[in-house]
């Protein structure tokens, strides 16, 4: 299998030599729950791992919780779990464990096969203690006069190889991840341990005095711990090229003295409405509002995978909905035939092979669907050697009704009555859906829908 790598800027073999190929796929900031932005990065981990095991290899891979360190760059760099902390009036650890739940339950709707490990910043502060250590006492990094722990950027030569931003071309006053530091010898150097200061809450003792881990360090630590030092693929969304991967790579090879990552891969961001999706952006989109309209988790599936991973992708309600008309069609499809032995279609394997050019594979299966030459066992026996891939559990006795358009709109016009508190509204769309046989139930995540024919009238 090759994909695309970003270090060398070529399409790369994905190293298969070891009995097991070692991913490591940076996981979520539990402060919030994740949206379908984020979820398309995660599936694009999915993706490799299946399409490795569909080659024959064993994958173990690696998703780190982020649960103390990631500093946000617009609130005087605090902690991104202590301010939401104070924001929801909770202990920073229960805010974590929430939405690290909800974290886990979008990935199995998405049908995303679970890591081996998730392991947690917080319970892996030793193994970062031992590696700063290790980087003090390899000449990589100083205490600073603050009781901070830096990286000293210039003592890593290839500084820049991954981003593209040389460290001659990184000016001093452009905003890096713990700027605003007196006590760093180098503008470009960053914290791998922070002094606590005034800070009381997620804090640790460490030889350094009390302080706690930067977000950089963590994915070293962990990728190498868990992974015998040396990563296979490593997977992250590309926004996390710079500062975080570049930081990464320096910190791990510097300790290593090798090149820990044969293959760095970026996916592309996910875009709404033409802009990426992000919290700041304000046009978050989380996966129940998708299932709150009646569409099915994975036709968003589906939809990503329309779209190749390289690329950015503007995500637009039509085109979730025709993802879950093709989706209904090919389970029909799928159903109408007795269980079939899967069989090896070359060109489907090809097209995941080749840099997870997934439009390529729906393409031979919207081909083969339409070829009236092709028995539907044949075609069935295609969609199902994909969907090893494309996991869209097309073999799914379909339980589902299907929404008519009119319903989905009630749906999305209730939820977005709902949203502006219009209670009156809201419950007058609710009796119109119940004449439809729809059951709706309100919970914290919003609206949720089952059938129940009994109520149609
Ligand atoms: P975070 O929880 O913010 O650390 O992000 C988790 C993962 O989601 C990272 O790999 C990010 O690069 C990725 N990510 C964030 N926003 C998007 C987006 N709009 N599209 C695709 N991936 C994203
Ligand atoms: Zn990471």
């Amino acid at each position: 299998m090759r994909i695309y790598d970003t270090l060398s800027r070529d399409l790369k073999e994905v190293n298969t030599t070891s009995s097991t190929v070692s991913m490591y796929c940076c996981g979520p900031t539990v402060y919030r729950d994740v949206h379908v932005g984020n979820l398309r990065t995660f599936l694009l981990s999915d993706l490799i791992r299946r399409t490795l095991e569909l080659n024959g290899n064993s994958v173990r891979l690696i998703q780190n919780i982020t649960d103390v360190g990631h500093l946000s760059e617009d609130f005087h760099e605090e902690d991104k779990m202590l301010a939401q902390s104070r924001l929801e009036n909770r202990d920073p650890f229960s805010v974590a464990r929430h939405y690290e739940a909800g974290f886990h339950s979008d990935l199995k709707d998405l049908n995303i096969i679970p890591a081996d490990l998730y392991p947690r910043a917080s319970d892996c502060i030793a193994l970062m203690q031992d590696l700063i250590n290790r980087l003090i006492a390899g000449g990589f990094a100083y205490c600073g006069s603050d009781g901070s722990v830096y990286f000293d950027a210039t003592s890593f030569p290839s500084y820049g190889a991954l981003s593209g931003n040389r460290l001659d071309a990184l000016k001093p006053g452009h905003r890096y991840e713990y700027a605003g530091e007196g006590a760093k010898k180098f503008h470009a150097d960053w914290a791998l341990w922070k002094s606590a200061g005034m800070r009381t809450e997620m804090i640790w003792d460490s030889p350094w005095g009390a302080g706690f881990p930067g977000w950089h360090v963590e994915c070293s630590a962990m990728s190498l711990h868990f992974l015998d030092a040396h990563i296979n693929v490593h997977v992250g969304g590309m926004d996390l090229r710079f500062p975080h991967h570049e930081n990464e790579r320096a910190q791990s090879n510097a300790v290593a003295g090798e090149e820990c990552v044969d293959l760095w891969v970026h996916g592309e961001h996910l875009l709404f409405e033409g802009r990426k999706m992000s919290k700041s952006a304000g046009n978050v989109l989380r996966l129940s509002d998708i299932t709150n309209r009646g569409f099915d988790p994975l036709a968003i599936r589906l939809a990503f995978l329309e779209n190749r991973y390289r690329s950015q992708m503007d995500l637009s309600w039509d085109a979730i909905a025709a993802a879950h008309s093709t989706l209904i069609r090919w389970r029909k499809l799928v159903r109408s035939v007795p269980v079939l032995s899967l069989k090896v279609h070359n060109g489907l394997l090809q097209a995941f092979n080749e840099d997870l050019d997934t439009p390529k594979a729906i393409q031979i299966l919207r081909a083969i669907e339409k070829d009236s030459k092709e028995s539907n066992v044949a075609k069935v026996e295609s969609l199902l050697y994909a969907d090893k891939v494309l996991g869209l559990d097309l073999s799914r006795a379909e339980t589902e009704t299907q929404l008519t358009d009119e319903v989905k709109d009630l749906l999305a016009q209730r939820a977005d009555a709902r949203a502006k508190g219009k209670w009156d509204e809201s419950d007058r769309i609710r009796e119109l859906l119940e004449s439809f046989g729809l059951s709706l139930q309100d919970g914290p995540a919003g609206q949720s829908w089952s059938f129940d024919a009994s109520k149609r009238s």
